[in-house]
């Protein structure tokens, strides 16, 4: 049983309100658990980043591969006029199987090098890429899900499948020799599938004990255009709910726009919203009420949604979500704004929920570890450095090391 320690300035929530820090001490990692965090030496194997920040790694709870080579790109654009002029010829491209590894290899890259451990990820409807990419996150050390996406109309015929569910199930039998790669069906949204398509892969969901991921509620005109697709759905969250697709687990991405029957929906479900806070700037969503989502105890992490949003680092997100709630207490609901502890606490914990005990160094959490590059002469206290570290930091974050579920990357 491999034991051993990590030494540094060590900082984790234990609830959305609080941060733990705790300068030269020791997280204590057990075959891959947190057994503890000590000001103690202990007996043990100790790696030493004295002087470093040592946090939990992130959960990105939602992003697309496909999409990374067109990150800052189409910022002119709304959701549905960015898909059709950018993103669906792009996605196009990996029914070629030598660009969806070289992107895939990038993109897989990147996330290695990135502050997140683990990762929910969308590929394109081919399922050889689909494959590429599992095979690729595989070797990058982090632990992710990776859904090929599903879907059967509203898109070029290049990206419209005949026959969908054989498609789904042909490719989840191609995804068994992975261990920290898990499949993960992924109706695109609502106006890319038909409800014969959504009724399958809710079929499907029970059959193999697969989780969910799509969008919900992103844009306004997509809302209206939901609506007319569905007349006799009683909104547009009931679209996944009437086939089972909201139970847990599963995740939505976005839900900028929910109503309250809809949110209390997602609720009792224990469906994840994935806040998507620099997506919903670029592609003019609107700004998610994260804090009426808090304040009733509903399931809530943070994403990047590449290419949506520009950034891949996690860390960026976390700055962006303090950033957009800010925006939404003064300019629509008079919400209180999210603090950096509720950030911090949402891109390790909250959406580390999603993989079961995620995002934390109390005991028995998986041991997940970053170690910050950058040391300090210790002028301000630890909490503010850490602040000062995340929203300070660009795409490319540095880290000294990282650890997914107990293995060093780097
Ligand atoms: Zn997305």
């Amino acid at each position: 049983m491999s034991v051993f320690a990590v030494k540094g300035d060590i900082c984790y929530s234990t609830s959305p309100a609080k941060i733990e820090a705790l300068n030269d001490g020791y997280v204590i990692v057990e075959a891959g658990r947190i057994s503890g965090v000590t000001r103690n030496p202990p007996n043990i194997s100790v790696h030493d980043y004295t002087g470093h920040i040592v946090i939990p790694g992130m959960t990105d709870l939602h992003t697309h591969a496909p999409q990374y080579p067109f990150r800052g790109l189409g910022m002119g654009m709304e959701l549905l006029e960015w898909l059709d002029t950018l993103i669906f010829p792009e996605e196009g491209r990996y029914s070629d199987t030598s660009y969806a590894e070289q992107v895939y290899s990038s993109f897989a890259e990147a996330m290695r090098k990135s502050p997140t451990t683990r990762a929910v990820i969308f590929g394109t409807i081919h399922a050889h890429a689909a494959n590429i990419l599992s095979a690729k996150m595989e070797s990058s050390g982090l632990v992710s899900y990776v859904g090929k996406v599903s879907m059967n109309r509203n898109a070029p015929d290049y990206l419209t499948e005949a026959n969908p569910l054989e498609a789904v199930e042909s490719w989840l039998s191609d995804t068994a020799s992975y261990t920290s790669t898990k499949p993960i069906l992924t109706p695109r949204f609502t106006p890319s599938c038909t409800d014969e398509l959504m009724r399958g892969l809710g079929e499907l969901r029970k059959k193999y004990d697969l989780p969910v991921q799509s969008h919900l509620s992103e844009n306004v005109s997509e809302v209206q255009w939901v609506k007319e697709l569905c007349p006799d759905s009683r909104s547009y969250a009931d679209t996944y709910d009437r086939y089972g697709l909201l139970e847990a687990p599963s995740i939505m991405a976005h839900c900028v726009h929910l109503t309250d029957e809809e949110a209390g929906l997602l609720k009792e479900r224990g469906t994840f919203i994935a806040h998507c806070p620099q997506s919903n700037m670029n592609l003019s969503s609107g700004i998610a009420p994260v804090r009426r989502y808090m304040n009733m105890g509903m399931n809530i992490g943070l994403a990047t949604d590449v290419a949506g949003g520009m950034y891949i680092s996690m860390f960026r997100a976390v700055a962006d979500a303090v950033g957009v709630s800010k925006l939404r207490s003064v300019l629509a609901e008079k919400e209180e704004p999210l603090t950096f502890e509720e950030a911090f606490y949402l891109a390790t914990m909250g959406g580390g929920k999603f993989f079961g005990l995620a995002g934390s160094f109390m005991p028995g959490y998986e041991a997940d570890i970053l170690v910050l590059s950058a040391t300090d002469s210790r002028h301000s206290n630890l909490r503010e450095r850490l602040e000062r570290e995340i929203c300070l930091a660009g795409d490319d974050v540095e880290l000294s090391a990282k650890y997914a579920a107990g293995r060093k990357l780097f």
